[in-house]
């Protein structure tokens, strides 16, 4: 109808895609400042031990909340950060709070076993991330084992030629590195043996349809069975119910992590989180 209408329209159009870039340049502008004045936050999932419910480790969480439009999702400001050339700052950011913060938490004696942090592709673009890291863990008197990077599948479409060498001496530090939404990006899994990996991580869509679904049930047994095989901790991410719960627990799924335990939490809440857990258990 649109084009129809002729001439009109089209100003019409290009007048709505102009204020559309301009939104954009705008969130990201925000997104910039936001990053440079510390706008943006952590939260930290837990993740429980099946076998003891004890605390696995936590997944540190991007958090932005703009002072006009209020709390923006990662699943929009990390695109956007991708675009406009913030990413690798921002994952840097990234490693460098969750670190402040696991030695903090340790300085008040609080029993956090290590934090994940979720990295872009392109940060392993840089060939200086080893040693931002190793610095990073130094500074805050942490060891290589108290930190694991999760990637996505979508590193192996990267053709940057660092990243593979980025990879693996991060991995050769002792820093852990681990698979996120597996299963449902880049299909083959000989990168399995070529990715210095120590943990995959269930894609939630496949706990999601647990219940309901025998696929989804033969896929995460079957993906668990292709994790121990390879000597990878399994974790199975978005568990929300109490029978995803232990269907995966019968599994023999050794980590669990989703709402039914907690939500990413702020700091302080998490450590509210985990001193009521000590009274209830
Ligand atoms: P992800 O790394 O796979 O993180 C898990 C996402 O699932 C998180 O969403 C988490 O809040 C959510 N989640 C956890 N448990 C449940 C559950 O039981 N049910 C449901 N429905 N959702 C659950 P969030 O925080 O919105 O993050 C979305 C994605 O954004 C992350 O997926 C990750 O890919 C990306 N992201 C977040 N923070 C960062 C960051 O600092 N850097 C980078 N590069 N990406 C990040
Ligand atoms: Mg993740
Ligand atoms: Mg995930
Ligand atoms: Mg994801």
């Amino acid at each position: 109808q649109a084009k129809r209408s002729g001439r009109g329209h089209c100003s019409f159009y290009s007048s709505e895609m102009n204020q559309l870039a301009q939104e954009r340049m705008a969130l990201e502008s925000a997104l910039r400042q936001a990053l440079e004045n510390g706008q943006l936050h952590l939260n930290y999932q837990p993740q429980i031990e099946m076998s003891t419910g004890k605390l696995y480790g936590v997944e540190a969480l991007a958090r932005w909340s703009h002072p006009e439009l209020g709390d923006i999702s990662p699943a929009r400001f990390i695109p956007l950060a991708e675009e406009c050339g913030l990413i690798a700052d921002l994952g840097r950011w990234a490693v460098g709070e969750a670190c402040r913060q696991l030695a903090q938490w340790r300085t008040k004696g609080l029993a956090i076993p290590a934090v994940s942090v979720n990295l872009s592709p392109t940060s392993f673009h840089n060939l200086e991330l080893p040693s931002i890291i190793s610095n990073t863990l130094q500074q805050h008197a942490l060891k290589p084992e108290d930190l694991t990077l999760e990637i996505t599948e979508n590193i192996l479409l990267d053709t940057n030629p660092g990243t593979m060498k980025t990879i693996s001496e991060v991995q050769a530090q002792g820093v852990r590195l681990s698979m996120d939404d597996f299963g449902t990006g880049y299909s083959s899994l000989s990168y399995l043996r070529r990715l210095p990996i120590s943990e995959l991580k269930l894609d939630r869509s496949f706990v999601a349809d647990l219940e309901n679904d025998e696929a989804a049930q033969a896929l995460s047994r079957a993906i668990l069975g292709i994790g121990q095989s390879l000597r990878l901790t399994v974790v199975a991410e978005g568990i929300e119910t109490q029978a995803q719960n232990l269907m995966l627990r019968e599994q023999g799924y050794p980590v669990a992590q989703g709402y039914l335990f907690s939500r990413p939490l702020a700091p302080s809440d998490l450590e509210c989180w985990l001193a009521e857990r000590v009274v209830t258990h």
